[in-house]
Formats: structure tokens, C-alpha cells, sequence
């Protein structure tokens, strides 16, 4: 596999399947698998002692709300897709549905990573690595995310990426929601310009891009940097209520300073509609949000 096909398959990998349902085991692997190798790691990674914990606790903080994380699922699933070998696995049980014993996987101290021509070409080229992370994160992770993920796993922000294969941006949603939602944040109204320019003001999508969310008033919010992030990390979420829409804090937030307000004084309160109620935000994206990203239950 050359340079170009080991991109291809990283962007071929299949993980929007059931209906939008977020599945970012695989993603998730191979960006811990790629800071593994920036960090001079050896190729092969026993999956009891460094990968189990690690995973899980990746897919608790970006993965989408769910009782059982399965770290295992992709140790052994990535095989497919030609990215990852365990060396020996022929004389390992699977399960019906093909999967492998997570007990087997500890009490034998399984060892899995990339194949070796591709852990040889990533080592040569950090620049590879950085790329191969960039596509997973732009593919899977709304940006808000990308910086907590890339420190998680530990892959060092870069600042030249080429050919990224996500379809661009268009322009007109960050405008037309900004616009639609008068410059202000549609939970806690912060509107602080300097001169003309917004500071801190963002139009974030409630089916993330990388989700297939598409780039329309009725997927999008205008919201304060942090609101952002904490709606990105499903903090906050939304739920209807007849005449629009309010807002929900999750029961997982917690702090003990002052600005914890800039949380719970909004929860239970309206979110703040577009001017054109035509273009409020459309419920299946914000069911999307809700089954995919907040963390439930919200408070009390
Ligand atoms: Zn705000």
C-alpha cells in the first residue's frame, strides 16, 4: 500500500452506518495508533495494557453518549479494512458476529497495529501521520473537537495541510446564520464586537458537517465560542418545545467557579430563534443531536 492508498482507505472507512448513528471506534484506534507512532511507540500495541483504557476513555469524551464503549470492536474490526494486523489472531475465537473475546484479548495479551509496510511508512513521514489524523478528525469530529482529540492522542497541531478530500465549506452558512441569528448567541445573547468584527461569535452546525449535516440555516446556530464547544462536546443540548426550542445542560457539568453560571443560568431557558421563524432549526437534526451527542440526562 503506497502513500496515496493508505489516504484512500483511511477516507473509505465506513462508520456513518443505521441511520447517522455515530460509530467512531475505528477513527478513534487509528488516530491513538498514528500518535503512537509520532511518539516512537513500538508497532505493536498489547490491547490489555494500551489500548483498552486508553480507547475507552477516548470514546467517552468524543464518542457519542452510550452505556458499553466496546474499546475491543475495532482491535479487532480494523483488519478489514487492510489497517491493522494481529499477528497469530488465526487461533483466536470470534463471536457470531465476528468479533473477538475481550477476554481473550487480555488473558492472552493480544498484540495488534498496523501492518508493518504501512508503521514503516508512517515513521518515515510524520507528514503522513499528521495528514492521515487531519482526514480522521475532518471526517468524523467537528472542529471544535479537533485540538482536545489531537492533545488526547498526543498528535501535535499542524499547520499545512493539502489535498484534505472534505468537501469545502460553503462560505454562505456562516454568514446566513449569523445573519438569521442577528450576531448573537442564540443561548446566553453574548455579542461582543470589536469595531465591526464578531469576537467570539460562530456558526455551529446541530448535525455536525462531519456527520452529513448539511450547510443551512435550518442545521445551524449562532453561538459563542464557548457555547460552541460545550454543544460540540454535548454539554448542552436542545429539546423542543411547541413554540420552538429550549435548552438543556447535561447532569455531567461540573465546576465549582463562577463561570459554571455561563451554564446553568441557561438551562431550561429558550433558546434564542431565528429572525425568520421559517428558519428555525429542523427537528430531525436536533433529534440527531440529541440521540448522537448530548450527554443525558439533563439536570433537573
Ligand atoms: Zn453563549
Amino acid at each position: 500500500m503506497n502513500r496515496n492508498q493508505f489516504l484512500r482507505t483511511i477516507d473509505a472507512i465506513n462508520v456513518w452506518k443505521r441511520g447517522g448513528q455515530r460509530a467512531p471506534h475505528k477513527p478513534l484506534l487509528l488516530l491513538l495508533a498514528l500518535g503512537r507512532v509520532l511518539s516512537g511507540r513500538d508497532r505493536l500495541a498489547s490491547y490489555s495494557r494500551d489500548i483498552e483504557q486508553k480507547l475507552e476513555e477516548l470514546l467517552q469524551h468524543f464518542g457519542p453518549p452510550r452505556k458499553a464503549l466496546h474499546p475491543a470492536l475495532p482491535f479487532g474490526h480494523l483488519r478489514t479494512d487492510g489497517l491493522w494486523e494481529i499477528p497469530g489472531s488465526d487461533g483466536l475465537s470470534v463471536t457470531s458476529s465476528g468479533d473477538l473475546y475481550v477476554g481473550e484479548l487480555r488473558r492472552e495479551n493480544i498484540v495488534g497495529g498496523f501492518p508493518e509496510p504501512i508503521y514503516d511508512m508512517l515513521r518515515n513521514s510524520p507528514e503522513l501521520v499528521r495528514e492521515a489524523g487531519q482526514r480522521l478528525l475532518d471526517g468524523h469530529f467537528p472542529e471544535s473537537l479537533h485540538d482536545d482529540i489531537r492533545e488526547a492522542v498526543g498528535i501535535p497541531r499542524t499547520w499545512e495541510i493539502h489535498d484534505s478530500p472534505v468537501q469545502p465549506r460553503d462560505p454562505a452558512f456562516r454568514r446566513e446564520v449569523l445573519r438569521e441569528y442577528e450576531r448573537r448567541c442564540a443561548v446566553c445573547e453574548f455579542d461582543v464586537r470589536l469595531g465591526d468584527e464578531l469576537i467570539g461569535i460562530e456558526a455551529a452546525h446541530i448535525k455536525w458537517h462531519a456527520a452529513g449535516g448539511p450547510d443551512t440555516v435550518i442545521n445551524g446556530l449562532a453561538l459563542c465560542w464557548l457555547h460552541h464547544k460545550a454543544f460540540d462536546r454535548g454539554a448542552l443540548g436542545l429539546t423542543a418545545t411547541g413554540d420552538g426550542f429550549k435548552v438543556l445542560v447535561s447532569s455531567e457539568v461540573h465546576g465549582l467557579s463562577q463561570p459554571l453560571h455561563w451554564f446553568l443560568d441557561f438551562h431550561d431557558k429558550p433558546l434564542r430563534p431565528p429572525r425568520n421563524r421559517r428558519l428555525d432549526p429542523k427537528a430531525e437534526f436536533v433529534d440527531w443531536h440529541q440521540r448522537q451527542v448530548f450527554r443525558k440526562p439533563p439536570l433537573a
